[in-house]
């Protein structure tokens, strides 16, 4: 028996492989490689050992999956593999909603009959939300294709769901929207290794590294505190915490969704200010125009999930989150790649 984790070789997919090892899990990871990095999977392997197996192939591949899924005798499934760049999403609609399509996934789920499935979604089903904090009955109104491709595999999974229930099957499944996910694990075996960084955090730590000369804060007109756009940074390994908390929560046929954020949010110049704390850098900040689609203040109500998991994030403090970033990073300078 085996946990499938798909997008293995990715930020967050690796990260969650690490978490299942260390609570003696057997794990086999899937990875098309397209945004993966192998020095994760190395990483990964050696931890792990026997414990770990890996794949390169895509979530899209049905049969290739269902192989994999008898081969390994999957017992539950943690999807993370997507295509997440909002921007890109604009330029390349339909490559997100075929390659974040969960139709050959769950027909691959179905046909071996495997029980349990926690699904990557986002916070960006709610686009801009009317209220904050966001709650996880907010009204969907995802302003980009990534966000829609993602409401999408919440909407398939619920159809799925009801499809199972007749035929009498377990199936059951989780949905859980992320707010911002940064830091890296505390250890710093794993890393966030994205080209180029799309993620503000990375992206200012790239000028203390040297990498970049400045940041550019998109906007400072934003009705907010200090005029910055606000966000729910949760860390990394609170996130795949979670993602463990949930499964062993899901009962036969149950449906359960939940936000997953710290439930306080931070600014961008708050972010550029604890990141020269960190570093020691100056980090020279200008400010551009604001970037087209982005929310003023968007962060979690993440009051559902502490009541009925009784999970919390522990790392809630933007210093720390951004010191595990950091650490990988000094020590990582070129990224997974030597
Ligand atoms: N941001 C910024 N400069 C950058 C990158 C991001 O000011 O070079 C801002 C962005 O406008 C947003 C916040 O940082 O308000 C977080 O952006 P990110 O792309 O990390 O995540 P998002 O909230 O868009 O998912």
């Amino acid at each position: 028996m085996a946990i499938l984790v798909t997008g293995a070789a990715g930020y967050i997919g690796s990260h969650a492989v690490q978490r299942l090892l260390a609570n003696g899990k057997r794990v086999v990871g899937l990875d098309n490689m397209e945004r993966g990095n192998a020095g994760a999977v190395a990483a990964l392997r050696e931890l792990g050992g026997g414990a770990f197996a890996f794949e390169e192939g895509d979530t899209t591949d049905r049969l290739g999956l269902e192989r994999l899924m008898r081969d390994h005798e999957v017992s539950a499934v943690l999807h993370f593999a997507a295509l997440s760049l909002v921007g890109e999403s604009v330029e390349r609609p339909l490559d997100y909603h075929r390659n974040n399509s969960l139709v050959g996934l769950l027909e691959a789920v179905r046909e071996c009959r495997v029980p349990r499935l926690v699904f990557s979604s986002t916070c960006a089903v709610y686009g801009q939300p009317p209220t904050t904090p966001v709650t996880e009955d907010a009204p969907f109104a995802p302003v980009s294709p990534y966000g829609l491709s993602k409401l999408h595999g919440e909407q398939v999974l619920i159809d799925f769901l009801e499809a199972r229930k007749q035929a009498k099957s377990k199936f059951a499944f989780a949905a859980l929207r992320y707010f911002n996910v940064a830091g890296c694990d505390r250890t710093g075996v794993l890393g966030e290794d994205h080209v180029p960084h799309s993620h503000i955090i990375p992206i200012v730590l790239e000028v203390a590294l040297g990498k970049r000369e400045r940041v550019t804060i998109f906007g400072e007109d934003y009705p907010t505190p200090d005029g910055t756009c606000v966000r729910d940074y949760i860390h990394v390994e609170d996130l795949v915490d979670a993602h463990l908390r949930v499964l062993d929560a899901l009962g036969n046929g149950e449906r359960r969704v939940y936000n997953l954020g710290i439930g306080r949010g931070y600014s961008v110049k708050e972010v550029v200010e604890s990141c020269r704390r960190v570093t020691g850098h100056a980090i020279p900040a200008d400010i551009g125009p604001r970037r087209a689609g982005d929310p003023p203040a968007l962060f979690a109500d993440p009051g559902k999930v502490q009541r009925e998991l009784r999970w919390s994030a522990e790392i809630t403090e933007l210093d720390a989150i951004i010191e595990s970033a950091w650490k990988w990073m000094k020590a990582n300078p070129n990224g997974y790649s030597v």
